[in-house]
C-alpha cells in the first residue's frame, strides 16, 4: 500500500549490469547512463577515485597503489564490494541529478543466466544498499528480447543470442519462460584475447587489451569482407623490448578469432538440439536474433546462418537492447510478472 503510494512519485530504473558496460534507463528520459563497468580504487585508503569512462582511461596506466577493477569480469560478480560501489555510484548519480526529493526507485536489473542464488542475492543486496527500494532480477537474454519487442509471452519460440564482453547468452524463450539456454564464456573479451595471442605468436609482439579490441572493431569479421582491410598498430617487440609497428589484415584477425566464432556456433547448435521440436520449427521460421556488442562483429550473422541454416537477424541498436528491455519491464508490471521466474528475488 505504502509502496504503491511511493510508486506514484518515484522514477524507476532499468539497469543493464554488463561485464563491459553498465547502462541505466529512466522512464521519460531514456538512457541516462552508458559507461564502462570499471572502478578505479586507491588501495591504500580503499577510496573510489573514478567510476565508468574516467576509470577506464586509467586501465593499464595506474601507479601501484591505484587499481582499475572490472568487477563483473566473466559475467560473474567477481568482486562484490566493488560492484556494490559501482551500482551505488550510478544509482546515486541518476537519483541525485534528477529527482533528489523523490522516493527511492524500484529497479529491474539484467543479469547473466547462470548466476547462482548466492550471486543473485549479492546483486540484489548491492542494489538495495545502493538505494533501490525494490529489486527485480531478469536474465539478460529475456531483457534483450523484450528490448527488441519480440513476442516473448506468446506460444512461439524466440531464440536470442546476446554476445557481450564476458559471456554469450544463448536462450530460447516461449510463453514468458526460458526453455533452453546456455551462458558461455566465449564473447567479446575472448575475441580480444584471440587477437593478442595471434599477434604474439605470429609477430612476437605484445599488444594490450584495449588495442586488441580496437583492432577487432576496425578490421574484425567472421566472414570475408568485400574489400580487404588492414590496420597499422604498435606493440612491444618481445625480442628487443622496444616498440614496433605491424600491419594486420582482416584475414589475419578473422583467423585469430575463428575458434571463438566456432565455439559460439557450436553452442548455438547444442541448444537447438536440446530444444523441443515444435519450438525448433518456430525458430527456423522466425529466425534467430543477435544482440549485445558482439552482434556488431561483421559477418557473424552470416556465419551463424550458414552453419545452422536458420535466418539470423541483428536487433536494432544491439548495445542498448538489454537496458531498453529492463526499462520496458519496470514500467509494465503485467509483462514483468509474466517473464520473471518465481525464484527471482524482488
Ligand atoms: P556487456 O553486456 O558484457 O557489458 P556489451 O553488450 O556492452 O557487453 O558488448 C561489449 C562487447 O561488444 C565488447 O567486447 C566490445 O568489444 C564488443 N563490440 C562493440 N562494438 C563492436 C563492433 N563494432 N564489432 C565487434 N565487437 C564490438
Ligand atoms: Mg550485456
Amino acid at each position: 500500500m505504502f509502496n504503491k503510494f511511493l510508486g506514484k512519485f518515484s522514477h524507476d530504473f532499468g539497469i543493464d549490469l554488463g561485464t563491459k558496460n553498465t547502462l541505466v534507463y529512466v522512464e521519460g528520459k531514456g538512457i541516462v547512463i552508458n559507461e564502462p563497468s570499471v572502478v578505479a580504487i586507491n588501495k591504500r585508503t580503499n577510496e573510489i577515485l573514478e567510476v565508468g569512462e574516467a576509470a577506464k582511461k586509467m586501465v593499464g596506466k595506474t601507479p601501484s597503489h591505484i587499481e582499475a577493477i572490472k568487477p563483473l569480469v566473466d559475467g560473474v560478480i567477481s568482486d562484490f564490494e566493488v560492484t556494490e560501489k559501482m551500482l551505488k555510484y550510478f544509482i546515486n548519480k541518476v537519483h541525485a541529478e534528477n529527482f533528489a526529493l523523490i522516493p527511492r526507485p524500484r529497479v529491474v536489473i539484467g543479469i547473466p543466466l547462470d548466476l547462482t542464488e548466492v550471486e543473485k542475492k549479492a546483486v540484489e543486496d548491492a542494489a538495495k544498499s545502493a538505494g533501490a527500494r525494490q529489486v527485480y532480477l531478469i536474465d539478460e537474454a529475456t531483457a534483450a528480447a523484450v528490448g527488441a519487442r519480440l513476442p516473448v509471452t506468446e506460444a512461439t519460440a524466440t531464440m536470442i543470442v546476446d554476445i557481450g564482453g564476458g559471456t554469450s547468452e544463448i536462450a530460447v524463450i516461449s510463453l514468458g519462460g526460458v526453455v533452453a539456454w546456455k551462458s558461455l564464456k566465449a564473447a567479446g573479451n575472448e575475441f580480444d584475447n584471440d587477437i593478442i595471442e595471434y599477434v604474439r605468436e605470429e609477430f612476437n609482439i605484445l599488444i594490450g587489451e584495449q588495442l586488441a579490441e580496437s583492432i577487432k572493431i576496425a578490421v574484425g569479421s567472421a566472414t570475408p569482407l568485400e574489400e580487404e582491410q588492414e590496420i597499422e598498430v604498435r606493440g612491444r617487440d618481445l625480442l628487443t623490448g622496444l616498440p614496433k609497428a605491424l600491419m594486420i589484415s582482416d584475414k589475419q584477425v578473422r583467423e585469430a578469432m575463428s575458434r571463438t566464432v566456432l565455439k559460439i556456433i557450436n553452442n548455438i547448435k547444442i541448444i537447438l538440439e536440446t530444444t523441443p521440436p515444435e519450438l525448433v520449427s518456430d525458430i527456423y521460421e522466425r529466425g534467430l536474433y543477435l544482440s549485445g556488442g558482439g552482434a556488431l562483429l561483421r559477418g557473424l550473422d552470416k556465419a551463424i546462418s550458414a552453419a545452422t541454416k536458420i535466418p539470423v537477424k541483428i536487433v536494432e541498436d544491439p548495445l542498448t537492447c538489454v537496458v531498453r528491455g529492463t526499462g520496458i519491464l519496470i514500467n509494465d508490471k503485467e509483462l514483468l510478472d509474466k517473464v520473471i521466474s518465481p525464484t527471482n528475488f524482488g
